[in-house]
């Protein structure tokens, strides 16, 4: 359950519910995407039919509910890099973070670099409730285990074999996130990671703080790309503010994004506003994405 509404039990008329409600969800950015097509296609059909489940579980759930709901169905997914299948850190080791932000509540939570366990925003979805609401590493853990999440390995093959090749200059992001609008009107987003994969152990990434994940009574957005880049920007909480302030989400997007240039900075987001505007920016062709209003449409 989550902070505030827990399970919408009412609804307005039907025409108004698909009039209001909106997912959209990203996979990151993936190297194997620009020469794999096969990989490409599998990621994509991942997104279309998460999406579609995500869409369907907004319909009896809130925004909240819904983001961390279709971030956990990415994370069991091999094909991305959070929860199952996450990068491998310099040490040998995976770490996870990931967040929640609850629009509607306006609380934040989350985990960073914590170890076997298989859904950290799960983790972050109970923490939502507590005084500490971000917690890192053993903390993390600890916290995890005493509420019944289970050991468990988050580890591939493919991501060994990866690790093995020590392919450390390559791109391997691939975070994923969704933002959705409830029935309600209530905005949240939700985001996980792996990490940029051979960083130094203790590195921070963006995903567990408002740089990379945020939202308000005005619009959500989540982060993907490289995170120093992310936290440099403060990318997710300034597009946010600028729509607060009264900018459509698109300008606002790409205002925060022309900020980026300098820094040549890499980054990715997905958003939705509360005027039901929903938008997608990239600095680099190859992020996929896919977004349900209705019906489900994927990009990339
Ligand atoms: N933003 C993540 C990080 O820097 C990586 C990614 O988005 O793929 O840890």
């Amino acid at each position: 359950m989550v902070y505030g509404l827990s399970t919408i039990d009412f609804f307005p008329s039907d025409s108004l519910k698909y009039l209001t409600m909106k997912l959209i969800i990203h996979g990151g950015f993936f190297s194997e995407s620009q020469t794999n097509q096969e990989i490409k296609k599998a990621k994509q059909e991942a997104l279309a039919e998460i999406a579609k489940l995500g869409y369907k579980h907004l319909q009896s759930h809130t925004a909240a509910e819904t983001a961390v709901y279709a971030v956990s169905l990415l994370e069991d997914s091999e094909l991305f890099n959070a929860g199952t299948g996450s990068q491998i850190q310099s040490d040998g080791k995976i770490r996870l973070s990931a967040s929640l932000m609850d629009g509607k509540s306006l609380r934040f939570s989350g985990v960073i670099n914590v170890e076997d366990i298989k859904n950290p925003i799960c983790v972050a979805e109970k923490l939502l409730n507590f005084d500490d609401r971000v917690l890192s590493g053993k903390g993390a853990k600890d916290f995890a285990t005493e509420h019944g999440f289970g050991y468990y390995n988050p580890e591939t093959p493919q991501r060994r074999k990866e690790y093995d090749k020590k392919l450390s200059d390559s791109i391997r992001l691939g975070t994923v996130g969704c933002v959705a609008l409830d029935v309600l009107g209530n905005l949240a987003a939700a985001t996980s990671t792996g990490g940029k994969g051979f960083e130094i152990p203790g590195r921070v990434s963006d995903s567990a703080t408002t740089a990379g994940n945020y939202a308000n009574t005005f619009a959500g957005i989540s982060c993907t790309g490289v995170g120093e880049d992310i936290v440099s920007g403060a990318v997710a909480s300034t597009i946010v503010t600028r729509v607060t302030d009264g900018m459509p989400l698109a300008l606002a997007t790409e205002k925060t994004f022309n900020e980026l240039k300098p820094i040549d900075g890499f980054a990715g987001i997905v958003g939705i506003s509360a005027t039901g505007e929903i938008y997608h920016a990239d600095t680099h062709p190859y992020m996929v994405w896919a977004l349900c209003d209705g019906e489900v449409e994927v990009f990339s």
